[in-house]
């Protein structure tokens, strides 16, 4: 879609884009100094596989002091963005035909790389009674002998929906009985919150031999081009997962590393406050909106990350002014596309009934895609 809008606008359309699946901020001016002063200090050896142990350190004391989880340095493995730590779990854990639990919607590239480890992707669709959260109940039920892995990913993408800590409890309640079970847990928007707090699958420690934290520094410090993420895991994995990363991208980008560090190194809430503050507002402003133009689109207030879910069930089987008819989500987007507004359709999170808006553009292209969205929608017969 990115392709698509970027294609358009070369030919002089004008499309507002709200696909944005990254900040529309800049990397803090503390971060790009470290990064300048890193290329600035002239060598570039390889870096450790495990990441520079400065970091690692770094991320261990951050875990520590926001949760309350302690881990070792050597738990820690710095990657190349928090996507490759999640395929190196993956990869790490799954033999061919191992079951890996996938609440749906699920972020776009969990099944490939699901896939890619030979593992089988076994879906649990949630509702939006729910929260679009996945129920300790329905957690029980799919769990089989062959259930080597969950993938938890809260706050999420797509739905901004936040697990509370006695939601998470109930889900550990349930893993409690099932020893065989892996909790990978991508907790990359965890700084991104607006309402309640950030709980980490790290704090249950009933679980701990078995969570693997995935996180990394795209979202909060606004650096997704520098690629670099982290794992946490117990020893062994962890191990693992640097061999595995030792034997293909081998270390990440010292630069991006240094970075991160004096970001980790500085007050990370003053860093983060005013990209934080701005999200809120938009996620207000869109909510109003929706509520009093859209209501048929359920909307609610999500708790974290960047990201509005919207049920267009309510418009699939309509027709377009010129009579296409729109069966489903990716039809819809097209539509809306042809209307001047750009955003992600359900199907690649598993929905297609629902489309993915992203707040993480300014509080004008909010405005004037909604307001093309809003007419739009209003067109459909
Ligand atoms: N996990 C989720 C839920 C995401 O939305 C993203 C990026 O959009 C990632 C992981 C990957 O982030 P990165 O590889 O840039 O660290």
């Amino acid at each position: 879609m990115a392709q698509r809008v970027r294609a358009l606008k070369a030919q002089g359309r004008e499309v507002v884009s709200l696909l944005l699946g990254e900040p529309d901020f800049p990397v803090p001016s503390l971060l790009q100094e470290a990064a300048i002063a890193a290329i600035r200090a002239g060598h570039a050896p390889y870096p450790p596989v495990s990441g520079v142990e400065a970091l690692r350190e770094a991320i261990a004391q951050y875990y520590a002091n926001r949760f309350g989880a302690s881990f070792l340095p050597e738990q820690v493995v710095v990657s190349n963005g928090s996507k490759q730590a999640i395929y190196n779990s993956l990869l790490a854990l799954i033999e061919p035909g191992d079951e890996v639990l996938v609440p749906v919607p699920y972020w776009v590239s969990y099944l490939p790389l699901v896939h890619l480890a030979e593992g089988r992707a076994v879906l649990l669709p949630t509702t939006a009674e729910s929260g679009y959260k996945l129920l300790p109940d329905q957690l029980e039920a799919a769990i089989t002998p062959k259930t080597r892995a969950l993938l938890l990913n809260s706050p999420s993408n797509p739905t901004g929906r936040v697990y509370t800590r006695s939601e998470l409890a109930a889900l550990v309640a349930v893993l409690e009985r099932h020893p065989q079970v892996w909790i990978i847990s991508d907790e990359i928007y965890e700084l991104l919150i607006y309402e309640g707090q950030a709980v980490s699958m790290a704090e249950f420690p009933s679980v701990r031999d078995r969570v693997i934290v995935c996180n990394g520094f795209s979202k909060a410090f606004a650096m997704p081009g520098w690629r670099l993420g982290y794992a946490m895991a117990p020893p062994a994995v962890a191990q693992a997962l640097s061999k595995l990363q030792g034997q293909t991208t081998a270390g990440a980008n010292v630069i991006a590393q240094n970075a991160a560090l004096a970001g980790l190194r500085a007050d990370i809430e003053a860093l983060v406050q005013p990209m934080r503050q701005a999200f809120a507002q938009r996620r207000v402003v869109i909510y109003e909106y929706l509520s009093r133009h859209l209501p048929a689109l359920r909307p609610y207030l999500p708790e974290g990350a960047f990201y509005y879910f919207l049920d267009v069930g309510a418009y699939l089987g309509r027709q377009t002014p010129n009579g296409t008819p729109i069966p489903d989500a990716d039809a819809l987007t097209e539509y809306l596309l042809e209307n001047g507004v750009a955003v992600v359709s359900g199907t690649g999170f598993g929905s297609p009934s629902h489309i993915r808006i992203s707040y993480a553009v300014s509080l004008e292209a909010i405005q004037e895609g909604l307001r093309r969205i809003h007419q739009a929608l209003e067109s459909l017969t």
